[in-house]
């Protein structure tokens, strides 16, 4: 044995078992002595989240009710640092979950306090505490998120009615009152949506209202909030907080109505309009592809900037492909008239299709029979994140959640946000045949394009090249636009026949053994899809029955 430095709490910090184990073979006292804050090992590594430690420290004999100076036992450090494997371990050894710190805080303070849903789900699972419940100061939990600035714990604890926004702590402060004075409009708009603005009206005992606690603070975040407060303190009390559609409807239009806007200034501008094109679309990318996921840093809603370049991309090139490349009086006659017109409706009944169909949304009735309860999750050994914290739903395999549309999705492929919508077993097959025939749809337009400008060009007598192919520029732009995404397209169809021909998805990883698939096996399994709609189940064993601490 290598000489040990320090002591044995020393050693917990390092995550060294060996040495702990050696510390408690050479003296078993040592589990009851206190450091630090009156810290025992067993509170340091709880604190720490030190699975196999803590696992050593209990089957030793540690004690798990033994305070420490602040009058907390190691189950409420557990709590506070979330990992439910030591909270589950702790309480098989008989932590005594009545017990309560020096500041009247139970264990599911401080659960709330450490941030971790999961904890706070088990900790509800076990029947010993309430919601309700208020420390010796009446802080509630819903207190305690609103200090920690935790927005997801808030929405948490507002569904299901498990807290009031109305709970006033010994000072008289609401939920409300402590985000204002932290300076959180997330919060504040997510906590208003439930109470409504007549909170904003409530003075703690010292006589303050949210806006006065807000303006204490000098951040541009309490600015921001400051000027959002004093506009909802003019609503009438009982109204909430809404999304604004029309913001929404603005922003999914925008590409839309500037892309027109642009094409129409490079026409008033004549044989200027190419350069007027080449400087005001990388523009207007630009500042469609710098925007977020969502419409506003409070509001909920996602971005429909993506979905509303996907139809500015489809309407621009219609128009321009049945006014300037096939002129009105070819529309009937020629071949190309009737192939496009069969094409680009396929497309857009398909776009209609994807836009409205189910993607495999999981409902309450298609949870996950085999669990009923974290402390189920953990005996069966599967991973805790099983358990969806916004739907609050046991997962069944390869499902996952999606924030932006806020449902758990099954065969989960990718949120797609040109599509604003997710992509996975109800939609895949649509989703692939949808970019199949928009790449065919996109390569009958560039190439019918090449071929209207080839003719422009050798119609030319005595005008220069440069300018009879600016004097297009509508043609040209759309061209290159239209080009840009079959290659986009053409990455987006390998990456998921990639996926497919493993029987997966892009977001679930293919085992070792399906990497190695003959070419004909491949193929055969995208076939199916393709045509039965069937997929392979052969996902990767990482995703689901690996214990992963949390
Ligand atoms: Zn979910
Ligand atoms: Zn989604």
């Amino acid at each position: 044995m290598l000489p040990i430095d320090g002591d044995i709490f020393d050693c917990i910090q390092r995550g060294n078992i060996d040495q702990c184990a050696h510390f408690i073979q050479h003296d078993r006292s040592i589990l009851k002595e206190k450091g630090w804050g009156g810290f025992t090992p067993l509170h340091f590594a709880a604190l720490q989240g030190n699975r196999s430690i803590v696992n050593l420290l209990l089957s030793n004999g540690a004690d798990p009710n033994l305070t420490c100076d602040a009058g907390m036992t190691a189950f409420h450090l557990a709590c506070r640092h979330g990992n439910v494997y030591v909270m589950h371990q702790i309480m098989q050894h008989g932590a005594d979950l009545r017990m309560v710190d020096h500041q009247g805080k139970t264990a599911l303070h401080h659960g709330v306090s450490g941030g971790n849903i999961v904890a706070m789900q088990y900790l509800w699972e076990t029947g010993m505490f309430r919601w309700c419940d208020g420390d010796m100061y009446n802080v509630t939990p819903l207190h305690l998120a609103a200090d920690a600035g935790n927005t997801e714990v808030v929405r948490y604890l507002l569904r299901n009615k498990r807290c009031m926004v109305e709970t006033v702590d010994e000072d008289g402060l609401t939920a409300v009152h402590v985000a204002s004075e932290r300076g959180c409009i997330e919060m504040c708009w997510t906590l208003l949506q439930r109470s409504g603005f007549r909170i904003l009206h409530l003075k703690t005992y010292s006589g303050h209202t949210p806006l006065d606690l807000c303006r204490q603070g000098r951040t541009f975040r309490h600015l921001q909030l400051a000027k959002l407060l004093t506009r909802y303190m003019k609503e009438p009390p009982f109204s909430k907080p809404d999304e604004s559609p029309i913001l929404y409807y603005w922003t999914l239009f925008f590409p839309c109505l500037i892309g027109g806007v642009i094409l129409i200034i490079a026409a008033m501008l004549g044989g200027y309009g190419g350069i007027t094109c080449a400087v005001l679309f990388p523009w207007l990318a630009r500042s469609i592809f710098s925007q977020f996921h969502r419409m506003t840093t409070y509001q909920r809603l996602a971005n429909p900037v993506y979905l509303g370049t996907m139809i500015a991309g489809l309407f621009h090139s219609l128009v321009c492909f049945y006014y300037k490349i096939l002129p009105p009086s070819l529309w009937g006659d020629s071949v190309l008239g009737h192939v496009s017109l069969v094409q680009f409706s396929m497309v857009l009944a398909m776009f209609w299709k994807i836009l409205t169909q189910d993607p495999g949304e999981l409902g309450p009735g298609d949870a996950d029979p085999r669990y009923s309860s974290i402390a189920d999750l953990l005996e069966k050994k599967q991973n805790p994140q099983r358990f969806c914290i916004y739907c609050e739903l046991f997962q069944p395999d390869h499902t996952k959640h999606c924030k932006l549309c806020d449902v758990c999705v099954r065969d989960y492929d990718h949120h797609c946000l040109f599509l604003n919508r997710c992509v996975g077993r109800g939609n895949h097959r649509l989703f692939i045949i949808f970019i199949l025939s928009m790449a065919a749809a996109h390569l009958l337009f560039v190439a019918a394009a090449i071929y209207h400008l080839y003719v422009v060009v050798v119609s030319l007598e005595d005008q220069s090249l440069v300018r009879a192919v600016a004097a297009q520029f509508w043609v040209v732009t759309l061209t290159i636009m239209n080009a840009l995404t079959i290659l986009w397209e053409a990455w987006l169809l390998t990456e998921q026949f990639d996926a497919i021909a493993m029987g997966t998805t892009t977001y679930f990883k293919p085992t070792c053994e399906t990497r190695q698939r003959s070419l004909g096996h491949r193929w055969t399994t995208v076939l199916t899809f393709l045509l039965e709609g069937r997929r392979r189940l052969d996902y990767g064993q990482t995703e689901d029955n690996s214990s992963i601490d949390i």
